[in-house]
């Protein structure tokens, strides 16, 4: 059967949320209407990760793991999950689960409406700092100016990607990539 949604989890010494963290996104792939897999990337985490995720893998056989020798960034995860994705609408999400899965299915709802890319963008940054909050929203206008490109403000790595987009991103082998 094939795999119509792949959920692409980049992970870096998560050890103390990943259980909940699979428990919640299971939670929400199994309201999708199709097929999915859940891939999560261990970026060279040096906590027991990576033991975790074997044990989810085992049981679970949506679940995939890719397993990195060392730390190499949150990028990178992301692009080598986006490789490894067969599904037809990509989804990357975080494993502290500071975005939340259940808007995974609106963005669903905007992809079967025809969008390639629908973002995830951060309505309040509940619970962070004074200065964060102004870094971050400086730091978006600041991109944004010294790039000319209307880039989506207070939008991080969020997001729902079409298959279409994904091959466009995947072609493309530059290795510092960033992409917002
Ligand atoms: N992450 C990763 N490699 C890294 C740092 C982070 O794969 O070198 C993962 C991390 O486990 C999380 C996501 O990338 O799932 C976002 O990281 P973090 O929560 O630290 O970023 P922030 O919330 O500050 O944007
Ligand atoms: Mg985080």
């Amino acid at each position: 059967m094939s795999i119509k949604y792949s959920v692409i989890i980049p992970v870096y010494n998560e050890e103390k949320v990943l259980d909940w963290c699979y428990q919640e996104v299971k939670k929400t792939a199994e309201k999708f209407d199709d097929v999915y897999e859940l891939i999560f990337i261990n970026d060279g985490s040096r906590d027991r990760s990576l033991d975790i995720l074997k044990e989810i893998a085992q049981k679970d056989k949506t679940v995939k793991v890719i397993s990195f020798s060392r730390n190499f960034g949150h990028q990178p995860a992301v692009s080598a999950g986006m490789k490894e994705a067969s599904g037809q609408a990509l989804i990357i999400l975080d494993a502290d689960l500071q975005d939340p899965p259940e808007v995974v299915h609106e963005m669903i709802r905007k992809w079967k409406e025809g969008y390639d890319i629908v973002y995830g963008k951060r309505s309040k940054r509940a619970g962070e700092k004074p200065l964060k909050k102004l870094t971050a929203f400086l730091y978006y206008r600041f991109l944004a100016r010294i790039t000319g490109l209307n880039i989506p403000k207070d939008t991080g790595d969020f997001r729902l990607i079409s298959r279409k987009a994904a091959d466009a991103i995947i072609s493309m082998p530059e290795k510092n990539r960033y992409l917002r």
